[in-house]
């Protein structure tokens, strides 16, 4: 069989898990392939997707700072990416490009995996963040038929834009709110998720209280490095369901891997202790 060539393109991105991860994958499911670290400054995207496809890559996926411009950059892009304007994936056929966005399903299968059926009985969520995950945390939001969306952005104007953005792709109620906003939508929230990159590299976690949540409710933080933020931290201390970011990680590469290699790789626990090994080396 032919060597599957792939890859993740980023600045920085030497911290990055992906190749760890798909390398652990390709591995364990014999798969003839490489899958490497792409150091790619934010100016030289384009230059640098048209030398991969040259070389016979089959795809990227796209971290930090070229979510947003890989999606322009692209041909054609599946609803995910359209929804949030941002690719994590692009696979190349020929001279053309494809966006995918996996970050939304990789999430809602985290929910999923860890909420099980309390997942589906959800009717508010509140996200933190404006972003790129932001986007993708509405759309797993939808994805597990969550009724009420509130967003709630450092940077009020970004959670403006988002909700007038994405309404139209999900049919869950987006609504765009002030931080302070938190305590009076706190006790009727089922699951607050951190789409912020506070907490991010040992920065402050955001400084929100925990005290108003309903008992059974769920904290998820998308920051994975350090994997035990301290809004987790605080979440296990008040009883509440706390998800890490490494479920979403997981399975949105899970998606990934299916898409560049043709086999769904299993999101297992050896996985997980393959990555939070790595985590805690500092590789
Ligand atoms: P982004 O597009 O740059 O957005 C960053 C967001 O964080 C913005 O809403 C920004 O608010 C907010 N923010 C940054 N520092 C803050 C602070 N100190 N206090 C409050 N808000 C702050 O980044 P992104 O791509 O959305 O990523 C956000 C986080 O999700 C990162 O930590 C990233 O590592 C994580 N992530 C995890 C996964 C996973 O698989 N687990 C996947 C994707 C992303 P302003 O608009 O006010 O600047």
């Amino acid at each position: 069989m032919k060597n599957v060539l792939a890859g993740v393109a980023g600045w920085p991105v030497a911290h990055s898990l992906s190749p760890r991860m798909h390398g652990f994958w390709l591995q364990e499911n014999r798969i003839a392939g490489a899958y490497v670290a792409l150091p790619v400054r934010r100016h030289s995207l384009s230059r640098t997707l048209e030398s991969l496809q040259g070389a016979g890559f089959k795809g990227v996926n796209l971290t930090l700072p070229h979510k947003e411009a890989g999606y322009a950059l692209a041909h054609t892009a599946d609803a995910a990416a359209h929804a949030c304007r941002a690719a994590n994936l692009l696979l190349f056929q020929g001279l053309q490009i494809q966006a995918y966005n996996t970050d939304a399903e990789g999430l809602a299968l985290s929910l999923l995996d860890s909420l099980d059926r309390k997942a589906k009985q959800i009717e508010r969520a509140v996200i933190l963040g404006a972003g790129g995950a932001a986007r993708a945390a509405v759309l797993a939001c939808d994805r597990l038929s969550v009724g009420q969306v509130f967003v709630l952005n450092r940077t009020g104007v970004r959670a403006d834009t988002l909700v007038r953005t994405v309404q139209a792709s999900v049919k869950a109620r987006l609504s765009a709110q002030a931080w302070a906003a938190w305590q009076s939508l706190a006790p009727e929230t089922g699951l607050l998720i951190n789409a912020t990159a506070a907490g991010l590299d040992g920065t402050a976690s955001p400084q929100i209280s925990l005290e108003r949540l309903p008992v059974g409710a769920a904290v998820c933080d998308l920051v994975y490095s350090p994997l035990e933020t301290p809004l987790l931290s605080r979440s296990r201390a008040s009883g509440l369901i706390a998800i890490d970011g490494l479920g979403m990680l997981m399975h949105q590469g899970a998606l990934a891997f299916e898409l560049l290699f043709g086999t769904r790789p299993q999101v297992s626990a050896a996985l997980r202790a393959h990555l939070e090994q790595t985590l805690h080396d500092g590789a």
